[in-house]
């Protein structure tokens, strides 16, 4: 499509506010513009953290000289002509507002030449305005270069933070879009030097490699996954996603895009915390990325200045398939089954090793149980090995639609009203979770069942527990899934309870049936292993 102003009526539709706030905004508008424009290969070069200077360069389509100074123009754009092209959007640009926002905040030189143009042209502009007009000769693509952003806004300039950190901020970003786009061969130079260089073989694994580095590739496991017919929205989920030891302490590994295009979304990142809450360890967050296909028709993306923003026609299925994916995922590759210990062992832990044939060696501290297996030593948890069991049991029984254990006559509890109102307002996940109660008086709950566990408990103190903890517990995004890590906590050992070397072994046992020894439901390790290995170096026999 020819470059083309929008028709007001489009154009007073399209989100307002300010595109560009930093050197990582420019970058990643002009990149949008080289993948719009069919590029394979994008070089990006920042000078003085993009501040100084920004170029990017591709090889896609260029504009057509006749069009240049049209392309600075406000609302001019050739993705987009009218309110339904709006409604099916697939190219990242739309609004034609970057290349004039530049322009208005930075001085900016592009040159450009399409396939069927014998030469191409370069254009320079000053404060908006074109300054200069030539012919130059290039290969067909496009370059822009901005130099001095802000330099005649110092208001704005000032919040600008120090070369480093919009550099850094520049690298995650195009870090993140070459994950996005494994296609197109990506390379970015700060300050002369080769920071990240992708290959552009379409192979995101490999993608990963550069961007992310080897130590953390190396713990990925392919994510591909395709909703069902009768799922509530079409969607696949592909990507990658960490195991073991790829996780960080705050959220910056999760990188989510929606039709490759990078969105911020709690209720997403939230979605994929969820699916890793027992697998890694509490106040870490894993290292994931997804790029959700969506059809365009689905998803609005003119609801932030930024693009940064999507909103999702059917957001719950989708959330649903990022979760299904990546339990699909790391099932498949195991990682339920893997053992912190491996990670003590610091090799690498290809074959995990499995909790059969262990021999109990005794109890230490009445906390933890010590194991012979065929890979070494186990120290186990008590505690959290029993949670983790009891959690899996809970889960299944909920899956299977099996949940209660009635009692034979209802317990009285008495809690303070807070939580009594609490308990009434979760009486749905409750009923699920396998405790039917009923309000009674503002301080007082009837207990009609407790979940149906393998353990024998207590049910006064094991309801009251529960309950007492749902009360001091804060809000949860999904209360079905805190009431069984609350339940398994709840009715699992404890530290300091002594056990026969049969019910050691009967719960080593089955914490190998589950395998899922990984971690409790906390995610705290159930297990450490000290593997022959490992104790023949520690004692110097090798
Ligand atoms: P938008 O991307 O929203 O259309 P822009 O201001 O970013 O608006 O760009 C305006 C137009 O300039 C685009 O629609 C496109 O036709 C053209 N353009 C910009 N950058 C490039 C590029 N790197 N290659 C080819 N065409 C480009
Ligand atoms: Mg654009």
């Amino acid at each position: 499509m020819p470059i083309a102003t929008l028709p007001a009526a489009v154009a007073a539709r399209i989100a307002a506010g300010e595109v560009i706030e930093r050197p990582a905004s420019v970058v990643k508008e002009l990149v949008e513009n080289a993948l719009d424009a069919g590029a394979r290969r994008i070089t990006v070069a920042l000078r003085g953290g993009g501040i100084e200077r920004i170029e990017v360069a591709d090889d896609g389509c260029g504009i057509a000289a006749a069009e240049v100074e049209l392309a600075f123009a406000r609302y001019a754009t050739s993705k987009l002509r009218s309110d339904d092209d709006l409604a099916h959007l697939s190219t990242f640009g739309f609004r034609g507002e970057a290349l004039p926002s530049i322009a208005a905040v930075a001085d900016v030189a592009l040159t450009t030449r399409t396939a069927d143009a014998a030469g191409g042209v370069r254009l320079t502009l000053r404060d908006g305005l074109v300054i200069e007009r030539r012919p130059l000769g290039r290969p067909v693509g496009t370059t822009v270069e901005v130099r001095d952003l802000f330099s005649r806004l110092p208001a704005r300039r000032k919040y600008l933070r120090s070369a480093s950190t919009e550099a850094a901020l520049v690298v995650q970003l195009v870090g993140q879009m070459a994950l996005a786009c494994p296609e197109v061969a990506f390379t970015l130079a700060v300050d002369g030097k080769p920071v990240l260089s992708t290959d552009g073989s379409g192979d995101r694994a490999r993608a990963a490699l550069a961007v992310l580095g080897q130590k953390v590739s190396r713990d990925l496991v392919p994510v591909d996954w395709s909703a069902p017919d009768d799922w509530p929205a079409t969607v696949r989920v592909r990507g990658l996603a960490g195991h073991r030891a790829a996780h960080r302490p705050n959220r910056s590994g999760i990188s989510l895009f929606v039709n490759r295009r990078l969105i911020q979304s709690r209720a997403l990142t939230t979605a994929v915390e969820e699916a890793y809450r027992t697998l890694i360890p509490t106040g870490r967050h894993p290292i994931v990325v997804l790029d959700l296909e969506v059809d365009p028709a689905e998803v609005d993306v003119n609801v932030h200045p930024a693009k940064a923003e999507v909103r999702l026609l059917r957001e719950r299925a989708v959330f649903g398939a990022v979760q299904r994916a990546l339990h699909e995922a790391l099932a498949r590759a195991g990682v339920a089954r893997g053992w912190a210990g491996a990670e003590v062992d610091g090799q690498d832990s290809a074959q995990e090793p499995q909790l059969r044939g262990l021999r109990v060696l005794g109890q230490v501290s009445q906390t933890y149980i010590i194991a012979e297996g065929e890979a070494g030593l186990y120290l186990v948890d008590q505690h959290a090995a029993h949670e983790r069991v009891l959690y899996e049991e809970l889960r299944l029984a909920q899956l299977a639609g099996q949940r209660a254990q009635l009692l034979l006559e209802p317990i009285s509890l008495e809690l303070d009203p807070a939580t009594v109102a609490l308990a009434e307002a979760h009486r749905a996940d409750l009923t699920l979770a396998g405790f039917e109660v009923e309000p009674f008086g503002s301080s007082t709950v009837l207990v009609r069942s407790i979940p149906a566990l393998s353990r024998q408990v207590d049910p006064v103190r094991f309801a009251q527990e529960v309950l007492i903890a749902l009360g001091e517990a804060g809000p949860a995004d999904d209360w079905r899934e805190r009431l069984r890590i609350l339940a398994s906590c709840k009715a699992a050992v404890r530290a300091g309870d002594p056990l026969t070397p049969e019910e050691m072994l009967g719960l080593l046992e089955r914490l190998g049936e589950k395998e899922l020894c990984r971690t409790c439901s906390h995610g705290r390790p159930t297990a450490l292993l000290l593997s022959h290995r490992q104790l023949e170096q520690e004692f110097g026999r090798r």
